[in-house]
């Protein structure tokens, strides 16, 4: 039994859909027993999540721009690739009626003007449930037995909209009674990631990336053999291959490290998808759907101790800075709990957040797309303390980028003293290099450090690093 998941970027077009069918149909043959889990086309959960918030601030054109760019980009690789099938029409007929549902819901929103973590999980849900049934029709066009199948019937959880957390038992109870006789008959299951639903049937989301997260809570209720995630780079890398091609395929991890890895990085590997796995000992592996061929990264409970202890750098960009600047007289840590918690409980994922007590300031790492959101929210939160000055400002740094260094120790001795130099390396090569920290953030593992830098730098600090970690291509790992 296989659990495979297809990322966004592996579902971005018609063209990415027929590679995935095609990965699914070879592995199939070998496997028999399949399990499919699917991301929404990359870029659609956020812009729906943008619509809705624009609908709860009364921007009616920009939610319903959303809903029809949504609208024709889904349409457009339907009718690429099921063309005049039969398969077309009903495909069609519920992407229409999804989005029809999604400008309900944005008209209600309007018209509270409030947009609650419930909402924006029926709203965040509709991609999955776009890509899976567009999967699954083109694997039937294609002469396979495949089904559609929404985790809110699979994946139980609890009421804590934009980050739920699952029942395991009653998940597994639900995916043995619905999911299991279907592949026991041979039918190719496409379910939805990133979603659940509660006792009652409310829609819940696993939090933004999530789907990793649901590959491994089925593959867990499920006993399977691996789990393989589908991604569009050759597993985990020393550096982002995009940055760096010379970068490293990192073979074999173990749970702990990529746990630590998926920590830092907004992208790669939802933090939480190993936790079900280890407590079953299920590999899992990092795949290229561009390159299928490629072995990747397998991250097992006991790793080969011969392997290379060699660091990783997770950049990721697209990212802003939003500073709570407080004043000498006024700043306490109450300032601090308020922001975090204004923007948790909106579901705004804060990716890194410091402190600075000498300077009385709160930095908050965010995603680009959460920015405008998130500053609305902050204001509202401190609008009495703006303006009887207890607070001095909430300003914006756009465009920048995080890089993490995470040391790899491999358990011995040697390595793990290599490993905690990585920190003052890293930061040694950014002083070389001549760019700016904004920010630093360093956890008590000491293997692992954190840098804010604008993203503009990201081209030249992440190759720069890399090199002078000794991980380029001709030199020796560190
Ligand atoms: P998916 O849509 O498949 O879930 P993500 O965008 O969430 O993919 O995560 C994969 C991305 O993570 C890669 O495309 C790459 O740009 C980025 N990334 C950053 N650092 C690394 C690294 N060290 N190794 C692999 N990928 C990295
Ligand atoms: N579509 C969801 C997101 O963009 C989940 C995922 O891609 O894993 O966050
Ligand atoms: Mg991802």
């Amino acid at each position: 039994m296989l659990v495979m998941k297809f990322g966004g970027t592996s579902v971005g077009s018609a063209v990415r859909f027929a590679e995935v069918a095609h990965i699914i149909k070879r592995e199939y043959e070998r496997e028999q027993q399949l399990v499919a889990v699917v991301s929404a086309m990359s870029g659609t959960t956020s812009a729906l999540i943008e619509g809705a918030r624009a609908a709860a601030g009364g921007q009616e054109e920009r939610y319903q721009a959303i809903r029809d760019g949504l609208l024709s980009r889904h349409l457009q690789a339907a009718g690429e690739l099921l063309g005049d099938t039969p398969e077309y029409a009903p495909v069609e007929e519920y992407i229409r009626q999804r989005l029809h549902d999604y400008d309900r819901l944005c008209q209600s929103i309007a018209t509270l003007g409030e947009f609650t973590m419930r909402g924006n999980d029926a709203v965040a849900s509709i991609g999955e449930e776009l890509s899976s049934r567009i999967l699954a029709a083109l694997l039937r066009v294609q002469g396979q037995r495949a089904v559609a199948v929404s985790a809110t019937t699979l994946v139980r959880t609890d009421a804590q909209y934009g980050s739920a957390v699952p029942d395991m038992d009653a998940s597994r109870g639900l995916v043995c009674e619905r999911l299991r006789p279907m592949l026991e008959q041979g039918v190719i299951t496409i379910v939805t990631g990133f979603i659940g639903a509660t006792a009652q049937g409310v829609t819940t989301t696993l939090g933004r990336g999530g789907s990793d997260y649901s590959a491994a809570i089925l593959g867990a209720c499920l006993d399977a053999d691996e789990i393989w995630i589908w991604t569009d780079v050759n597993g985990i890398l020393t550096a982002d291959p995009k940055l760096v091609p010379e970068a490293r395929t990192l073979p074999e991890l173990s749970y702990r490290e990529a746990e630590e890895l998926a920590f830092f990085g907004a992208d790669v590997l939802h933090p939480k998808t190993v936790i079900p796995l280890a407590e079953r000992g299920i590999p899992l592996r990092i795949l290229n759907s561009y390159n299928a061929q490629h072995p990747g990264t397998l991250i097992v409970p006991q790793p080969d101790g011969r392997r290379p202890a060699m660091p990783a750098i997770i950049s990721t960009e697209g990212l802003c800075l939003i500073g709570v600047v407080g004043n000498p007289y006024s700043w306490s840590l109450q300032m601090a709990q308020r922001a975090l918690k204004s923007l948790a409980e909106a579901g705004v994922d804060v990716l890194m957040f410091s402190q600075s007590f000498t300077e009385r300031n709160l930095n908050l790492v965010v995603r680009g797309h959460d920015q405008e959101h998130s500053v609305h929210l902050l204001r509202r939160e401190f609008e009495r303390d703006l303006r009887v000055g207890l607070l001095s400002d909430i300003g914006v740094q756009e465009q920048v980028a995080t890089i993490s260094v995470v040391g790899m120790p491999n358990g011995d001795k040697s390595t793990a003293r290599a490993a905690s130099s990585i920190a003052s390396q890293a930061f040694a090569a950014l002083g070389k290099l001549g760019v700016r920290v904004i920010s630093v953030g360093q956890p008590a593992s000491a293997y692992s450090v954190s840098f804010v830098i604008p993203e503009s730098e990201v081209t030249r600090a992440v190759p720069f690093i890399h090199h002078e970690l000794g991980l380029g291509a001709t030199s020796s790992a560190a």
